[in-house]
């Protein structure tokens, strides 16, 4: 049975706000996607009125997820500030998405043309410092990198966590060979599961990995949003965001709207992934979010017979390019079968073999990056001039 977005339309209409309006006359509601029984919007309100919303946006979850033909629902709540331009808001009753270019919502910091973004946004309450894990393009490793970095991060004795923000290819649920469903707590928030000690959350739980979503830039700010601010993250001292590869729309949107302390820019040594990585650090410096140093993967190829190495792809390109646009250098990972047959198998090399050679490296880049986040988050020295 199709799934009508009318249905769910009528289901919302009996969920009141807080001044006993039905929610489909409130003007709040935005983003709406039904797909193969997938229901997906955002409900968008006053910052002063988040609290009074937060039972109104379990019960339109519940509403949704009540209709026949509902399997999952995703209802972002998100805070607009007072006096911000209020953005369409579209239900679901009102007819066909409306074709939109993927765009920064409004209720965030939008950089200025080329610009530094107008104000940094919210950190998440416990996390000490979230940082991203990114590539010019795909296929270079950064979800390799971003989950066995988490581990070293997590065994130099630190807590971390990993949120999987990549909307194009969740890796998370396959590196870590995760397959069941966060669970919700009372309703409103969502347990993130634990792998290794460390919460993971992706976006490949909340959307099957088969069916590819459209989407569109408010729905990725809203996904991203509930996966910061509506999980159960405890107490971290550090959050590894592995995001999307490139460097397009939907990444300048997240670079800039979350609270990131720095970014890993992860690249192979090939002059071409190099151009991709240079433009990846233009955009966190667009967007003022620190670079935190460059990672060489798949550098040198060790040879599983003989342990003879190739420079497949070239070497030390990651260094050179690090050193002329004047960014650390955090350290090398070879390609090498065993870190690709480790992963494949949901036990990141790491965890796997925390003792050998490839795990020592990623300890070794952790420590940089930890040291790089004390250095970004060190108040600048005060200069007392003396009469
Ligand atoms: P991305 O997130 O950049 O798309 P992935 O982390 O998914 O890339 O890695 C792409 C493929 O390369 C995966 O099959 C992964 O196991 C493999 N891979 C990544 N890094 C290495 C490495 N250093 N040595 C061998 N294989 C690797």
């Amino acid at each position: 049975m199709a799934l009508a977005k009318d249905d769910i339309h009528n289901a919302l209409a009996k969920v009141m706000s807080p001044d006993g309006k039905p929610l489909t006359e409130t003007g709040t509601l935005s983003d709406f996607v039904v797909t193969d029984g997938k229901v997906f919007f955002s409900i968008t309100v006053d910052a002063g009125a988040v609290k009074q919303w937060v039972p109104i946006r379990a019960r339109a979850e519940a509403a949704a997820r009540a209709v026949p033909g509902v399997n999952s629902v995703m209802v972002a709540l998100t805070a607009e500030r007072l006096g911000a331009p209020s953005r369409s808001a579209s239900g679901p009753g009102q007819g066909a998405e409306p074709q939109r270019r993927p765009q920064a919502p409004a209720q965030g910091a939008r950089p200025r043309q080329g610009g530094a973004p107008t104000h940094a946004p919210a950190g998440i309450p416990g996390v000490e410092a979230i940082i991203a894990v990114a590539s010019g393009k795909g296929g270079v490793g950064k979800s390799t990198t971003a989950v066995n970095l988490a581990l070293a991060l997590h065994d130099l004795g630190l807590k971390a966590g990993i949120l999987d923000a990549d909307i194009y290819g969740p890796s998370m649920p396959r590196l870590l060979a995760i397959r069941e469903k966060p669970e919700t707590i009372g309703g409103t928030r969502l347990k993130p599961i634990m792998r290794h000690g460390m919460p993971v959350m992706s976006i490949g739980f909340l959307v099957e990995e088969e069916t590819p979503m459209i989407w569109r830039g408010p729905m990725v700010m809203s996904a991203l949003t509930q996966m910061l601010r509506e999980v159960e993250w405890g107490e971290l001292d550090v959050m590894v965001v592995d995001m999307p590869p490139g460097t397009g729309d939907a990444q300048l949107t997240m670079a800039q709207q979350v609270p990131l302390k720095g970014a890993v820019i992860v690249s192979t040594p090939q002059d071409l992934a190099l151009i991709d990585a240079r433009r990846g650090i233009a955009m966190f410096r667009r967007v003022n979010v620190p670079v935190l140093g460059i990672v060489e993967n798949m550098s040198t190829f060790i040879c599983p017979h003989c342990g003879g190495r190739s420079d497949i792809f070239g070497h030390g390109g990651a260094r050179n390019e690090a050193e002329r646009l004047g960014v650390p250098f955090l350290g090398e990972i070879p390609l090498d079968l065993a870190i690709r047959e480790n992963s494949d198998a949901g036990r990141p090399v790491v965890a796997a073999a925390p003792d050998g050679p490839h795990a020592q490296c990623y300890r070794d880049i952790a420590a940089r990056v930890r040291d790089g986040l004390q250095t970004a988050s060190r108040p600048a020295p005060k200069i007392v001039i003396e009469a």
